[in-house]
């Protein structure tokens, strides 16, 4: 096969191309890069560094000179929000919203982060309102999420109900939430009296979350309000089925119902039989006041020093001081009390309920953390082991 060099003096030509167009390529990124004010990247210098006033000095001269820039105006509202400008953040966002020239996607992005807005004003009415808007797009799970957000704090509970199991089929089933929607709905009927709609959402909350242990105590609790406490008894015993962990939060209402009707001994034995197969000295601490309650301070003792044995805490020694003082000969009580105030000052820091999810600790149990606001964060239990 004969080869044709006249193929060798088209290789220049080829390269020649490939230069001139580098050589374009190169001119037009020369040429985008000067359109780029200088200022934008002294507001992103400050950004990286921190130091946000000055970014934004430097973002707010750019966004002033190119209006059109969306970008920048989303960097610059978000901004705004997180200096608290939240005014400033609301005109930003609402101008992208009434913009004609900018796609539906960008729209979306701005009412969101308006409603974002509105949120932290705390103008609730509002942010509901950027929120339903966004319900119809592609946002809606997010959208839904922030108005399920709005409803529990404005403890619009039968809206909050609807918005989560719109969201049920998200990963987050919101089961447990739902349930305690219903346990807010009870609680308030209760404070009505309105026996019906407490039961109803009580047995509501149990079919959507049988695990529901707010739903069972305080069906319990609607049962001794209808002077029912056979019945009540019968409720909270269902505690130990459902999670073991919050028999404490029963055992006091057990132990007075039983008081009540002048059969404590049974109530105390029902405890201990609850307190061998769950052993904790929150559990504990109703038996020993009971027993106390019945003078039996020997049996007292014996139980908070096997208890001690089990889990070593300082709440528990706190507990076996204070039982033991009302035994010892008179000139050693003295000494004792001493010993006993001192642990019972770091024993009481401790006595405290923690939030699982951020850590929030109280004196009192909550349903919903007041820090996080997360639903059943709270661990039933208090005490800290020393070990
Ligand atoms: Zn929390």
């Amino acid at each position: 096969m004969e080869f044709n060099f006249l193929w060798l003096l088209s290789l220049p030509v080829f390269f020649g191309l490939g230069w001139l167009a580098a050589r374009i390529d190169l001119r037009q990124l020369l040429r985008e890069s000067r359109r780029v004010p200088q200022a934008y990247f002294k507001g992103l210098n400050f950004l990286l560094s921190e130091q946000h006033d000055k970014a934004l000095e430097s973002l707010v001269s750019v966004a002033h000179n190119h209006p059109d820039t969306v970008e920048l105006q989303f960097a610059l509202g978000s901004l705004f929000r997180r200096k608290g400008e939240i005014d400033k953040a609301i005109t930003l966002h609402q101008s992208i919203v009434a913009r004609q020239d900018v796609t539906e996607e960008i729209r979306s992005d701005a009412l969101e982060a308006l409603g974002h807005d509105f949120l932290k004003a705390g103008l609730f009415d509002r942010a509901e309102d950027a929120f339903t808007r966004l319900l119809s797009t592609n946002r809606s799970t997010a959208a839904k999420e922030a108005l399920l957000g709005i409803y529990q704090q404005e403890r619009e509970w039968p809206k909050a109900i609807d918005m989560a199991r719109q969201l049920s089929d998200t990963p987050h089933a919101w089961q447990a939430e739902v349930a305690q929607f219903h346990c807010e709905l009870a609680h308030r009927a209760m404070s009505e009296l309105d026996w019906p709609t407490a039961t109803l959402n009580l047995e509501a909350a149990l079919n959507v979350h049988r695990k529901c242990v707010r739903a069972t105590i305080m069906l319990g609790d609607l049962a001794l309000a209808q002077k029912l406490p056979e019945e009540a008894i019968k409720i909270w015993r269902r505690v130990e089925s459902q999670d073991a962990e919050f028999l404490p939060m029963v055992a006091e209402r057990l132990l007075r119902t039983y008081e009540q009707q002048s059969r404590l001994d049974e109530g105390l034995a029902l405890l201990k039989g609850l307190y061998l197969s769950h052993p904790s000295l929150d559990l504990l601490e109703h038996i020993i006041h009971g027993e106390l309650q019945q003078g039996r301070l020997n049996d007292a003792y014996v139980l908070l020093k096997d208890e001690l044995r089990r889990q070593p805490t300082l709440a528990g020694l706190d507990q076996l001081l204070q039982v033991q003082l009302q035994v010892v000969p008179v000139e050693r009580r003295a000494d004792l009390e001493q010993v006993r105030q001192l642990v019972h000052q770091h024993a009481d820091r401790l006595n405290m309920y923690s939030c699982k999810h951020c850590g929030f600790k109280a004196r009192q149990y909550f349903w919903h953390c007041p820090g996080c606001a997360t639903w059943e964060s709270y661990s039933p239990q208090r005490y800290r082991a020393l070990a």
